[in-house]
């Protein structure tokens, strides 16, 4: 039985959507959770966040970590309907690549003072452990080392691996692919990973073009990067708000005709590597 794990409780990026028309895939912006043994890592604090922060006290989590892989809204807005931010006995370890521009003190205090916020980022309960790294460097949480890496995405943007019992999951998003043939950094940092998650916001032939250096990537990039690098499965995620169930289901039809065990990954999917 693996104790590695993945859980994607958000897989849509750029801001969360819901109605019937997203019911499959789900409109919770980026929130995924990694379960290594007995530790938790969390990867984004997107509006998935809010439901994951409920389980992780049902659960009776005192303590966790948060690799938050940039600082856009996105990504970090359940923060503020994270329960255990709430909560006097919870311990949250926050770490993010360093900005020259802010700090990531700052940014966070942005995020809970008037006029986005009346909570007030001093009042909150839980005990906060925020500290930014060089992207590149690893990370030690725990007995777990986690190896970062620089993406394409403006200023400051982490894509994360973890390694364990011979098994590695890595994200990458956001990011934008430079060109034709995948990123030779990439690749190094993706070899032999079972599974990964990738930005495969628009498709190349379709909604791509038009959005190039948005710091966005495709379904196709994702592929040709897995393939390159002897990876397993794709996992994609940051799925256009506007893009619906009906246009995820195709994508991934094709995905799948050339890739048979990548997905297009749905809000609650747990893989077990
Ligand atoms: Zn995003
Ligand atoms: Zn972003």
């Amino acid at each position: 039985m693996s104790d590695f794990s993945v859980r994607f409780w958000g897989t849509r990026g750029s801001m969360p959507v819901s109605g019937e028309c997203f019911r499959t895939f789900g409109g919770n912006t980026i929130c995924i959770e990694v379960a290594i043994g007995e530790q938790v890592f969390i990867i984004d604090c997107g509006s998935g966040a809010v439901a994951l922060g409920r389980n992780l006290l049902a659960e009776g989590r005192r303590s966790t970590w948060l690799l938050l892989t940039h600082i856009h809204l996105d990504h970090v807005i359940g923060l503020a309907g994270f329960a255990p931010l709430h909560s006097a006995d919870f311990t949250l370890g926050i770490r993010a690549p360093r900005r020259s521009d802010i700090s990531l003190h700052q940014s966070l205090r942005l995020l809970f003072e008037e006029p986005l916020s009346p909570i007030g980022f001093a009042s909150l309960p839980a005990r906060l452990d925020a500290v930014s790294f060089e992207t590149g460097r690893d990370i030690v949480l725990g007995d777990i080392v986690i190896r970062t890496v620089a993406l394409r995405h403006g200023a400051a943007t982490a894509g994360y691996r973890f390694d364990h019992g011979g098994r590695a999951f890595v994200v990458l998003t956001d990011h934008e692919h430079a060109g034709d043939a995948p990123d030779p950094d990439l690749v190094r940092f993706c070899r032999d990973a079972d599974l990964i998650a990738y930005d495969a916001m628009w498709c190349a032939d379709s909604d791509y073009p038009a959005h190039r250096d948005w710091g966005h990537s495709t379904w196709q990039a994702g592929l040709a990067l897995i393939k390159e690098a002897g990876a397993g499965r794709l996992a994609c995620i940051h799925h256009a708000p506007t893009a619906d169930d009906a246009l995820l289901r195709s994508r991934e039809a094709r995905l799948q005709a050339l890739a048979p065990d990548s997905v297009f990954a749905r809000d609650g999917d747990v893989f077990t590597l």
